[in-house]
């Protein structure tokens, strides 16, 4: 069996004028994503979205291109990946829906079953949305609810919801495999002009003829290549349980620990940020302030020399990759120890929508690594064949992995007034998830 894996190469230093033409790249895709998203991520256009053909059609005769004169091989590419975050961003709303229809206490069993429904079939869906007729779903018919009251509610959900994206800084942009070719010990990408192409010097070449992503750093590029590889054949009968933390990235049923301290980490810089961002909205203010006095050159020149988005995004994603690469570290280091056949870990809890006013506390929850050490550890079993298991488990750092009763998470670690365990909140955790793993082999 082969999957396919991202492989990252890093250009040479680069002159200046191909980062020029880079950056003038990165800008116009960009610019194309954003009138994708313009256009085509309201609730009008939700049952256009797939396939993707149509909105291609209709962004070639849009003029967009040639008012670029963007390639082609960048252009379709731009389009294709903003319909795919569109098409991310419904989901995510649908999800969050969802999520309102399991709380909202004055629904009956059939009215959320009803709701369930409409969110499954888009075209339904769309026509709730649009105020449009449409069929009622067959496993609905003959079932009493008031479907007005329903489908109002579902569309104010989805007005709460609905966002349009956003195209996050233009600093990166795909190719598709007619846009460039390797040789020389680089790649050629074509350029604006005819027959004249860019040429990105690779310290190692790596042959694909798959589309690539380039990202722009400060004067070199970073080039994304998918490969496909061989998945390893794995013959360990062992299978381990991890706590998936905060405080430790990995913490194992049988004791070990990998990625330790990482909170050590996260947590400076957490605070860090939190005290840049209050230094930054006091400037804002300031400005602000100005600005209502009619002094606008003046509150215009603040944000200027205070509120430069490069520096403070530069350092914070120096600090992100720092994290990120240790827990790579660690989780190859733990499966290198560990050898296991397969990995088991617990769920992810769907987040309550409460939110705590104290923005210090939303920020640190919005930091925490560990959706991102999850879908490391998925990508890594994947390669190396071991199986992935995610296990639901409720309040596994509450129950006492002991005796069963409800303990106590504190400073001080979990106890059980029941039974007098003692022990780390991760570790608890970890055997909580090894229990819960062994019952649901038995069934
Ligand atoms: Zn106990």
């Amino acid at each position: 069996m082969t999957v396919t894996k991202i492989l990252c190469r890093h250009t040479e230093t680069l002159p200046k004028e191909t980062m020029e033409f880079l950056r003038g790249i990165a800008e116009d895709y960009a610019k194309v994503k954003a009138a994708v998203y313009e256009r085509y991520s309201g609730i009008k256009n939700m049952n256009r979205l797939t396939p993707v053909f149509d909105i291609q059609r209709e962004m070639r005769a849009s003029g967009l291109r040639a008012q670029l004169n963007l390639p082609v091989v960048y252009y379709e590419l731009a389009v294709s990946e903003a319909v795919t975050n569109i098409k991310t961003n419904w989901s995510r709303i649908k999800d969050k829906i969802r999520q309102e229809i399991r709380d909202r206490e004055n629904l009956t069993a059939d009215e959320r079953k009803y709701m369930r429904t409409i969110l499954k079939i888009d075209s339904v869906y769309w026509a709730v949305l649009n105020r449009r007729n449409y069929e009622m779903p067959q496993n609905m018919q003959g079932i009493e609810i008031d479907a007005h009251r329903l489908n109002n509610l579902l569309c104010r959900l989805t007005r709460k919801f609905l966002v349009k994206p956003k195209v996050r800084g233009a600093n990166q942009f795909k190719v598709t495999p007619a846009g460039y070719k390797y040789k020389d010990g680089g790649i050629y990408l074509v350029s604006r002009l005819p027959r004249r192409r860019i040429f990105l010097p690779l310290k190692d070449t790596l042959v694909t003829n798959r589309q690539i992503r380039i990202n722009i750093d400060d004067n070199r590029a970073r080039i994304q290549i998918p490969v496909d590889v061989d998945t390893k054949e794995n013959n360990s009968a062992d299978s381990v349980y991890i706590y998936v933390g905060y405080k430790d990235a990995l913490t194992l049923s049988n004791g070990h620990i990998y990625g330790k301290g990482l909170e050590n980490l996260v947590t400076p810089e957490t605070e860090r940020l939190n005290a840049k961002n209050r230094e930054r909205s006091k400037v804002r203010m300031f400005s602000e302030r100005q600005a209502e006095a009619g002094e606008y050159a003046k509150a215009e020149r603040i944000v200027k020399n205070n509120l430069g988005k490069k520096k403070y995004e530069a350092q914070k994603s120096r600090a992100r990759e720092q994290t990120q690469n240790y827990i790579n570290t660690e989780i190859n280091r733990m499966i290198e120890d560990e050898n296991p056949g397969r990995i088991f870990i617990a769920k992810p809890a769907l987040k309550k929508r409460v939110k705590s006013f104290v923005k210090a506390i939303n920020r640190g929850y919005a930091r925490s690594f560990a959706g991102y050490i999850r879908r490391r550890l998925a990508e890594k079993c994947r390669v190396l064949g071991i199986d992935f298991v995610m296990v639901g488990v409720r309040d596994a750092r509450k129950i006492c992995s002991k005796c069963g009763a409800e303990g106590i998470c504190d400073r001080e670690g979990f106890h059980c007034a029941s039974c007098g365990y003692k022990d780390t909140p991760a570790n608890n955790a970890a055997v909580n998830i090894e229990k819960a793993a062994l019952e649901m082999e038995k069934i």
